[in-house]
């Protein structure tokens, strides 16, 4: 039993052969030929068991249509499946109407096609419009039609209540499987927006390379600390990895890029309750220490120089080091981020001028 069903869900659920089609509104239209046929068919058993006139006869045709429905879903596109949907359900509509009156309340099936035809078609504000309106007229139409003649083949009351209770339930199925299936998109669309925004978050404000905060955010970080009327005190430190150059040259790019990303994840680390690094361009890296003076700060930078020049890196089975020379600057309370900068730049000039592995401050 379980092996059938999980069969008939297996086939709803089939894809679509139409790469820039999404398969929901196909499952849609495959439920709803589904439920029509299901419809059809207890329609027909209550007219044989019930009494009254035996109409059953009438809604072979209509299931054939229903079933053709569902078979087009696996071979169409959305547009012309729900095409043939719809003009299949408003000929029954009027075919049951026409023949049993209005007391057999198959009209109220025009409303979930209303809603389904504002999903399954892609057309502007103006195509539902004009459907809509002439889904409204052939209602209208209908009850004119059936106030002034009398059924073809009438319903007898006990078949009429019947029908009420059979209309209602399958009717509340429909707009229910439609209404969940539409939400349920609507919700995955919104969680995917929400974490594609967070991914482009993330993607502006860290590096690609070594996914530490890239120049542009610790700029803008910094301006904050160093705003008009700011009584932060911080420091900051630029760092360079010396003769990077030749890494890259006697190792390859792919080494040279090994070698930022194992010191990116060190400088993150050492960082933790410290301060912010960042990467401000190639082998260049940018700390901000916030609330710690100079002197504290050098320190700190004095004994991170000393752990890169014993850090092992290790690329394709070889193990290397590398040294690294820094500026750092205490904010003044008065300069601006970019003299700031262009102080600890002066510095790490000086290191590099100097022989390098080294700190100015
Ligand atoms: P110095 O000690 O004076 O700083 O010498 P250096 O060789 O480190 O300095 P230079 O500015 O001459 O070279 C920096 C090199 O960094 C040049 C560039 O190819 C390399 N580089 C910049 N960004 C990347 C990157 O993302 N990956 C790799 N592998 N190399 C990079
Ligand atoms: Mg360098
Ligand atoms: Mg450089």
């Amino acid at each position: 039993m379980a092996k059938i069903f999980r069969k008939i869900i297996s086939i709803i659920n089939e894809e679509v052969p139409f790469e820039n089609e999404t398969k929901q509104i196909f499952v849609i239209l495959r439920l709803y030929s589904i439920l029509i046929s299901i419809y059809f068919l207890l329609f027909a058993f209550l007219s044989a068991f019930m009494g009254g006139t035996k109409v059953y006869i009438l809604f072979l045709p209509w299931l054939a249509l229903n079933i053709l429905c569902f078979l087009a879903t696996y071979r169409f596109h959305r547009r012309t499946v729900f095409h043939i949907c719809s003009v299949a359900t408003l000929s029954w509509i009027l075919c049951f109407n026409v023949t049993m009156g209005w007391n057999c309340g198959v009209q109220h099936f025009m409303f979930p096609l209303l809603l389904i035809s504002f999903f399954a078609t892609y057309d502007n504000l103006k195509g539902k419009i004009i459907y809509t309106v002439l889904v409204f007229f052939l209602r209208i139409s209908l009850y004119l039609y059936t106030r002034s003649h009398t059924p073809i083949i009438p319903l007898s009351d006990s078949m009429s209540v019947a029908l009420q209770f059979l209309n209602t339930g399958v009717l509340f199925l429909i707009m229910f499987i439609t209404c969940w299936f539409f939400s349920q998109t609507n919700q995955e669309t919104q969680a995917k927006l929400f974490q594609y925004n967070e991914q482009l978050k993330r993607d502006a404000s860290t590096d690609a390379l070594t996914g530490l905060l890239n120049r542009r955010n610790m700029y803008d970080l910094l301006k904050t600390y160093t705003a008009f009327g700011s009584t932060r005190y911080f420091t900051i430190a630029m760092g360079d990895i010396d003769f990077f150059k030749h890494v890259n040259d006697t190792k390859g790019h792919d080494c040279g890029d090994a070698v930022l990303k194992t010191l990116s994840e060190f400088f993150r680390n050492y960082m933790e309750g410290k301060g912010t690094v960042c990467r401000w361009g190639g082998e260049e890296f940018f700390f901000l220490f916030p609330d710690i003076n100079g002197d504290k700060a050098s320190a700190y930078i004095g004994d991170l120089n000393v752990m890169i020049a014993s850090l092992p890196i290790t690329y394709k089975e070889e193990t290397f080091h590398i040294t690294m020379t820094f500026g750092v600057e205490e904010y003044d309370f008065s300069s601006s981020a970019e003299e700031l900068i262009k102080r600890a730049d002066d510095k790490l000039y000086l290191g590099k001028k100097q022989g390098r592995n080294t700190v100015i401050y």
